[in-house]
């Protein structure tokens, strides 16, 4: 059994981004108390750690001083005139308060789980409130302030770690990538709905790296209603043969589950049976794993999601029954069908044959251009 850790505090419930925002905090909590209804929580090999913040020594590694005292200002909930320059105030982004303290701690818990893996502590950590992948260094975008992905990230390289970055979000992974796109020392990949329909706009396949860094960004922009096929199809076709061509030390993963069906923000059509059959390859073809949450808006999904994700991180066969105290407890909140596991889906008709030839062009594409520039 591998050594795992999961990262966890009480204390994100203290935040909220607003009555109409889709970013549900309490999603986490939903998570964590599902995990731990299956018992996941309480076995030999794993551990639960407690999160701590970021200092502003790590906040600065990656975003400008400039930015982080204009963060600093608006933590106390208050609008402030140049809040738009920097993002903030808009919908995605609102100013709340704690804004900041909240980054802090998502961005400490991703920074704990890279420490942890790093140092041989456990071999894969787990932090569901990770993965806010849209933050630019002066910029909030996304729903994201602090890019904690690309902190971990930082830390690593400083410790002189080969990282490689995958990410299954629906939306591309843009603040990731830009961070990282002029070096070979992080290769990142991003599969998601194509930018030619959803925000950010960006993640099309010519975009790869640019000067040293040529050949180390892939992306891997899927067509709207993409089913679990033809994301299993672009990814196996792609990923660990990268992975294994890259060969880093550490893989750190942004496991967004907002490209599911019932998703209200993207158009994908994943079930978390095709979910499952990603993060375990993830598993197989990772050497040591920092695993980060990410986006996820019908927060039922991201429960079964991330619980199903932790079980195959612990190699653990855990039951579709969902424990009967915990469907009890979150009566009306949409799990009355008592079932972990969504039922399969494929998307039918004449549109596939379409959907099909776009992704194998996509996946010819790269294997053509992006995935030979790669040097062990
Ligand atoms: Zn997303």
């Amino acid at each position: 059994m591998p050594k795992t850790a999961f990262l966890y505090a009480e204390e994100y419930q203290r935040f909220d981004y607003g009555p109409t925002h889709p970013l549900r905090i309490s999603r986490l909590n939903l998570a964590y108390e599902l995990i731990k209804a299956y018992g996941l929580l309480s076995m030999p090999n794993t551990r639960t750690v407690e999160v701590q913040r970021a200092g502003e020594k790590d906040l600065l590694s990656f975003h400008s001083r400039e930015y982080i005292e204009v963060l600093k200002a608006a933590n106390a909930g208050i609008e402030l005139p140049d809040g738009p320059f920097f993002g903030l105030g808009s919908d995605d982004n609102p100013v709340f308060k704690g804004l900041l303290d909240w980054s802090a701690l998502v961005a400490g818990a991703s920074l704990q789980a890279a420490s942890l893996v790093d140092s041989g502590m456990v071999d894969i950590a787990f932090t569901i409130a990770g993965g806010l992948h849209h933050a630019l260094s002066e910029r909030a975008s996304g729903f994201c302030y602090i890019n904690d992905a690309v902190i971990a990230i930082l830390s690593l390289l400083k410790r002189g770690k080969r990282v490689a970055y995958i990410d299954i979000d629906a939306h591309h992974g843009d603040g990731v990538q830009d961070a990282f796109y002029r070096t070979d020392k992080v290769l990142t990949i991003s599969i998601h709905e194509t930018g030619a329909v959803l925000f950010p706009g960006t993640g099309f396949e010519y975009e790869m790296g640019s000067g040293q860094g040529e050949g180390y960004a892939v992306n891997i922009p899927l067509p709207p209603y993409s089913d679990d096929e033809l994301f299993l199809y672009a990814f196996n076709e792609t990923v660990p043969s990268l992975i294994e061509k890259f060969r880093p030390d550490i893989v750190v993963t942004q496991l967004g589950v907002d490209s599911f069906r019932s998703d209200p923000l993207a158009h994908l059509n994943y079930t978390n049976r095709g979910f499952c059959e990603v993060v375990g390859k993830i598993k197989e073809i990772s050497p040591r794993w920092v695993a980060l949450g990410g986006g996820g808006y019908d927060v039922v999904n991201v429960a079964k999601a991330w619980t199903l994700a932790w079980a195959i991180m612990n190699d653990v066969e855990i039951p579709d029954e969902i424990p009967k105290e915990f469907v009890k407890r979150y009566a009306g909140s949409g799990f009355e069908n008592g079932k972990l596991r969504d039922i399969g889906y494929m998307e039918e008709g004449p549109g596939k044959d379409e959907m099909w030839s776009e992704v194998k062009r996509v996946v010819a594409f790269l294997k053509e251009k992006v995935l030979v520039k790669i040097k062990p």
